[in-house]
């Protein structure tokens, strides 16, 4: 019943369905009846890059045993291995040197573009905009692809609504429907019309399934969730990936209600290839094979292998769990050998469909490699979708924009004239020190303004992997930032978390600003309030104090390799900002985890005080800046919402739009619907549909949105699609929070 119910919503054409897929199927069949067991493991097996591939081969250890795997067709794919030179020398290995001369599938972390480094994908996800992040993801594959990389493992779908956890900064915040249609943006971006063009990558959604809940926010740890949370929050990502066409779908490292999602049979053989009809394949998470000897799960290495084969884990990374242990395994019939060539199938499909067979260097191609990394038209493209994920918190009395006449302009900030930070985390194939900084930005527009650095945030290495270190003591700076603030009309602080805090690994509980920037923050306010505070983060942070008293405040991210010169378009009024929060910012990190769907208590607001009965005694209940929110430097206003619900299978909201400011500028038109009653509570709102709209002063526009069936609905316990009849309400308008209101009824023939 599960299956059926799944498989129900949103079925669109399996993406191999023509004649030229029939073909695909059958030279797979072909070439896996000429396979022997082990050959066939050695395609399940993928190695990390490991040695100087084009140098001599290696004498001993870890490389000499992955070279001689690859050259003896025991590896089916590699991750990290980059660069034409490097890649021919390893396809070269496999192609020649093994028996079959199956080509390898190479794989990269293509994140937030490669060379040309795009902002982080919580930033993207804050311009709403998704053409401009197709276009982000269409820009990382060809540029990755000129580096011979056919496979990223991106995008993470992964919905998270606790900001303690440091990958949030990975993912398109806290909302599902966000999440999904930029989810689909991505695959697209990435794979293009055609896998087997040059320039295209194949795709992976990930984590399959639950990362982003792990319990209290810290990394790879437990995920307990309810039916209700799994299927109307998490999953909803991953099947419209495989509904757009995604090749690939990577598990988790976490535990979901007790099962690693590697060995999760009711995950990745009931739900994904059974109920969603996946015919992709499923990559393990780095070593997330072995980990569940860890877990408590499997008791050795080759118990594991059994578990992940069984539960549909095709292609295991850096585990060599299948390459030890599956041969054995099938050959002592613990194994069935239709899973292990339903898993080869998979995966051999996917290099057909690559055209790696036809032409095993295709991808490799050194004057791609030599023109496309770090392009012109990309960098413009880099800059177009900074400036969109810019979010404008907060702007009293109009501090900005800045103009040639704002008088004197300090800098503040450790981060304003660094190149590193605002290339972010996971920036694979990008050049260290190649942003553009705040300070180089701003340049183009003021030669008189000064800067002082401040207190330094982050003291010892700033590394993708080391943890990172903040100052907590040292306070020089801070006297020469107020001396500065002191001299200046206006001062630009850019304060906040270093790329590398947020990430994997990064979990946090101070979601404050790092080291002692709050203190320097309040000792420049106390001599000049007159501050523009631009935050620099991967995840939302809690500012309270600079939200009461700081006039103007942007979320600022981590914007890539055009960071200084998009926030500088943006101070200068060169783009009006039109970014709004895909993540709720809190007032503080005890209301972890945060986030704007919320489900209603028994308890309702108390008539008398005002106050909701499920409440903090020592803090807001709601968030500080909510989800959706975000100014521009023009007004938008609401009206003539008109909701249509005669046509029982539809119902159709328009909504009336004015731009009554002096500015052009766009605006994210947000839907929001609360299905009043239901059999399964539903939450206080959802977002159901969102346009962004550009209008020039006085221009009005009428945005149309249609809630079907596919919207009206949810997933009951067991995993169906329901829609009921019955009262819903309406909220149309600029943010979560505020906006037209408006009910209807369902009557459902
Ligand atoms: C991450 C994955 C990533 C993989 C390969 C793991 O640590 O969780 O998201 O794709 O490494 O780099």
């Amino acid at each position: 019943k599960l299956s059926t119910a799944l498989a129900s919503i949103m079925l669109l054409a399996s993406p191999f369905t023509s004649s030229a897929s029939n073909d695909i199927e059958q030279r797979v069949d072909e070439l896996l009846a000429k396979m022997t067991l082990a050959e066939k493991a050695g395609q399940m097996n993928q190695y990390n890059g490991f040695w100087e591939v084009t140098g001599p081969a290696p004498a001993e250890g870890d490389a000499k045993n992955k070279y001689e795997h690859i050259r003896t067709g025991m590896v089916g794919s590699v991750l990290n291995i980059t660069g034409t030179k490097d890649v021919r020398a390893t396809q070269k290995l496999a192609v020649e040197g093994s028996r079959l001369g199956i080509p390898l599938i190479f794989a990269l972390d293509v994140i937030h573009g490669h060379q040309t480094v795009f902002p982080i994908p919580l930033a993207e996800a804050a311009s709403w905009d998704l053409n401009a992040i197709e276009k982000s993801a269409r820009i990382g594959a060809i540029e990755a692809s000129a580096r011979g990389i056919n496979w990223t493992f991106a995008p993470m779908v992964d919905i998270s609504r606790d900001a303690r956890w440091g990958r949030v900064m990975e993912g398109a915040g806290e909302d599902t429907f966000l999440g999904q249609k930029v989810a689909v943006a991505r695959v697209r971006g990435f794979q293009g019309d055609d896998l087997t063009d040059i320039d295209t990558i194949a795709a992976t959604a990930k984590h399959f399934a639950g990362y982003g809940f792990g319990e209290a926010g810290r990394e790879y740890n437990r995920v307990d969730v309810g039916t209700n949370t799994l299927y109307n929050m998490i999953l909803p990502p991953f099947k419209a990936s495989v509904d757009a066409g995604v090749a690939s779908v990577m598990n988790a490292f976490n535990t979901l209600n007790g099962i690693p999602a590697t060995g999760d049979v009711f995950l990745q053989r009931g739900i994904l290839k059974g109920a969603w009809d996946f015919n992709g394949l499923v990559v393990s998470d780095w070593g997330s094979g072995k980990e569940m000897m860890q877990h408590g799960f499997a008791k050795d290495l080759k118990h594991a292998a059994q578990l992940g084969v069984t539960a549909g884990s095709d292609v295991d990374m850096e585990s060599y769990m299948y390459v030890k242990h599956l041969e054995a395994l099938v050959n002592e019939g613990k194994v069935d050998i239709a899973l292990v060539d339903d898993a080869v199938r998979r995966i051999l499909r996917l290099k057909f469909k690559l055209g790696l067979f036809d032409d095993p260097y295709k991808y490799i191609n050194e004057e791609r490699e030599a023109t496309l990394l770090g392009h012109a038209d990309h960098m413009a493209a880099a800059l177009d979708v900074a400036k969109r994920s810019i979010v404008l918190l907060k702007n009293q009395g109009n501090l900005l924009p800045l103009s040639k006449t704002s008088g004197k302009i300090a800098v503040i900030g450790d981060f304003a004239d660094d190149k590193n930070s605002p290339l972010g985390s996971w920036r694979f194939g990008s050049i260290d020190n190649s942003a553009v900084s705040l300070l180089e930005g701003l340049a183009k527009y003021r030669d008189d303004i000064e800067f002082a650095q401040g207190v330094k945030v982050v003291t010892g290495e700033e590394s993708f992997v080391q943890e990172i270190t903040v100052n907590q003591t040292d306070a020089t700076g801070i006297d020469e930032a107020v001396a500065l603030a002191k001299k200046s009309d206006v001062v630009v602080m850019l304060l906040g978390e270093h790329g590398f805090q947020s990430g994997e690994g990064r979990s946090r509980t101070d979601l404050g600003l790092p080291g002692l920037q709050q203190e320097m923050l309040e000792a420049v306010y106390a001599v000049n309030p007159n501050i523009v505070l631009l935050i620099a983060s991967g995840r939302p942070l809690a500012l309270p104090w600079a939200a009461e008293h700081i006039p103007s405040i942007a979320a600022t991210w981590q914007l890539g390799s055009q960071s200084g010169n998009a926030i500088s378009e943006v101070l200068f009024g060169d783009y009006n900002p039109s970014g709004k929060l895909p993540v709720s910012f809190p007032y503080n990190v005890g209301q972890m985890p945060l986030y704007y769907n919320r489900m209603n208590t028994g308890r309702p607001i108390d008539k008398d005080s005002n106050v909701f009965w499920s409440h903090y005694s020592d803090s807001p209940s709601e968030a500080l800046f909510p989800f959706g929110h975000g100014l521009s430097y023009t007004q938008f206003d609401y009206s003539k919402l008109s909701i249509n619900a005669d046509d029982p299978a539809k119902v159709d909201v328009s909504v009336t739009v004015k731009n009554v400011g002096k500015r052009a500028g766009e605006e994210v038109v947000q839907l929001y619907m609360h299905d009043k009653v239901a059999s399964v509570a539903r939450p206080i709102k959802e977002l159901k549909g969102f346009e962004k709209i550009e209008l020039e002063p006085g221009a009005t526009k009428t945005v149309n949105f249609t809630l079907d069936s596919s919207k009206l609905g949810f997933f009951d316990r067991e995993g169906n699609w329901i829609v009921e009849p019955g009262e819903f309400d309406i909220l149309v308008g600029s943010n979560s929070r505020e906006g037209l209101t408006g009910q209807f009824t369902l009557s459902m023939k």
